[in-house]
């Protein structure tokens, strides 16, 4: 492996996570074999001194009931029987001369001369070396004598250096493997985050299809690989749409501009009439307009559906809002024959931008008015639901085929039915990307030849104020 690799896979969140995981176990490790060495240190060490106590009990019956002479026989006959533990007995008499000595061969290299007369508790002695310590206690007998009993600590000592020894060779190889282990589980657990780094590299080198495999596993990082999925559909539907949006552009401008340019061009070459230029200039000038209102909507539109179209929110009264856009609409519908009838609570407040949501009710009755036919009937409502505020348009009129209900809402979408009639195909768009950007939702039902009912709906905070539901016809 090269350096360059090594380098970088050091650098790796799943190295780090697993040198993380591995210092944490060797700190448990060494918390754990810490406590169990001082524990089995110290039950060693009582057991010693337990042998010892027991030793100095049955010596000093030996000599109580047989004075020195006992007790060297006894030791005499322990040893040559091989009954007897190594111990180091020594008798001080009365002054502190010593009066007894029997040390094991292997113990000779403890000076003696070090142990205290005195009757104490426990003395620790240090060989000649420094290297094995004695344990000793002393007892003091009826005669004034003192008997001393010790024992090495060598044997334990010993045990709890093997102890060390075998911590030592199990423990470096379970941290490696543990190290070893804990970058295997990190690479695995981390593989679907090298998954998106994978896709965004595919897509920046331009395999916009390209997608995060996702394992169904239900994880963090597989719902990571989902949402991260459905933000990229989400991008190439709006890119796919953005594409159609401006084909369907450049198609609208073609015409007009077109039409100006072949008028201008006609113009120049005839004789300067001044009748048919000023004609000329009134038709370019009523192209410009029609124009710049396609452009300003679709720059309505986009900045509706981005959410950086401004909206000056105030509290509205729902039912004025409905008869002015009724009035404004009476006229026409009068001309076609077409009644219009609008119901609404007379206190039901809602918070939006006056003028946008009058351009929604606006579009919706002015489609309402095109596509029905004379004689028809036309009713606006507003009413509260538990989920909010519901305004609704509903028309008998020519209404729309299934498979044309979800493209009315694309713009520059014209049905097939409604070419006869004036229109951009943006007055849809609008309406939904203006609803939206309030936080509400608009649909539609529709069956071909018996009309439509275009419904918005707008969540429970926008409503301001309801009281008691009067429906009124205006
Ligand atoms: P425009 O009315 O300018 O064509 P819209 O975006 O307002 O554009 O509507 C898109 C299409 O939806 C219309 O061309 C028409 O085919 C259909 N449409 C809209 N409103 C109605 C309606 N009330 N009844 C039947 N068809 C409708």
């Amino acid at each position: 492996m090269s350096f360059d690799r090594l380098r970088r896979i050091s650098r790796t969140v799943g190295f780090r996570l697993a040198l993380w995981s591995a210092g944490c176990f060797a700190l448990s490790t060494g918390v754990a074999f810490g406590l169990a060495y001082v524990l089995v240190s110290a039950t060693f060490e009582q057991s010693d001194r337990e042998a010892i106590r027991v030793e100095v009990g049955e010596l000093t019956t030996f000599y109580r009931t047989g004075g020195l002479a006992r007790l060297a026989d006894e030791l005499a006959l322990q040893e040559r029987e091989g009954t007897n533990e190594p111990f180091l007995v020594r008798v001080l008499g009365a002054g502190g001369s010593v009066q007894f000595v029997m040390t094991p061969a292997r113990w000779k290299r403890f000076d003696l001369t070090h142990l205290n007369p005195a009757p104490s508790e426990w003395v620790i002695l240090a060989d000649r070396r420094g290297r094995k310590t004695l344990e000793v206690t002393s007892q003091g007998m009826p005669d004034g004598a003192v008997l001393q009993v010790g024992k090495t600590t060598a044997d334990r000592n010993k045990m709890l250096g093997r102890m060390r020894a075998t911590v030592g060779r199990v423990v470096a190889p379970l941290m490696i493997l543990s190290l070893a282990g804990g970058v295997l589980i990190a690479l695995h657990a981390l593989r679907p985050v090298r998954h998106i780094i994978e896709t965004v590299r595919a897509i920046e080198a331009g395999a916009m299809d390209a997608r995060v495999p996702t394992r169904h596993t239900g994880d963090e990082l597989d719902e990571l690989g989902r949402l991260f999925n459905g933000m990229l559909d989400r991008i190439s539907t709006l890119i796919a749409g953005m594409r159609g949006a401006l084909d369907a552009v450049a198609h609208d401008l073609r015409t007009p501009v077109t039409r100006m340019r072949v008028a201008a061009e006609l113009s120049l070459r005839g004789d300067p009439d001044e009748a048919a230029t000023r004609q000329i200039l009134a038709d370019c000038v009523e192209d410009c307009d029609q124009l710049l209102t396609l452009l300003n909507t679709l720059m309505d539109v986009s900045e509706a559906e981005t959410g950086v179209l401004t909206l000056s929110i105030e509290e509205l009264d729902v039912s004025a809002l409905i008869e002015d856009a009724v009035d404004l609409y009476r006229h026409v519908a009068q001309d076609k024959r077409i009644t219009i009838s609008a119901a609404a609570p007379p206190s039901l407040w809602l918070r939006a931008d006056r003028s946008r949501l009058r351009q929604v009710l606006a579009n919706l009755l002015d489609n309402a008015i095109k596509y029905t036919a004379a004689g028809g009937r036309i009713e606006l409502e507003a009413l509260e639901e538990p989920t909010g505020l519901v305004i609704r348009v509903r028309d008998n009129g020519i209404g729309l085929a299934p498979d044309e209900i979800p493209r009315i809402w694309d713009r520059l979408y014209r049905g097939d039915q409604s070419r006869s009639e004036r229109g951009l195909g943006l007055g849809l768009s609008l309406v939904r990307a203006v609803v939206e950007a309030h936080g509400g939702e608009v649909a539609v039902a529709s069956v071909l030849g018996a009309g439509s009912t275009f419904t918005i709906r707008f969540p429970s905070p926008a409503v301001v104020h309801v009281a008691e539901t009067n429906l009124s016809e205006m």
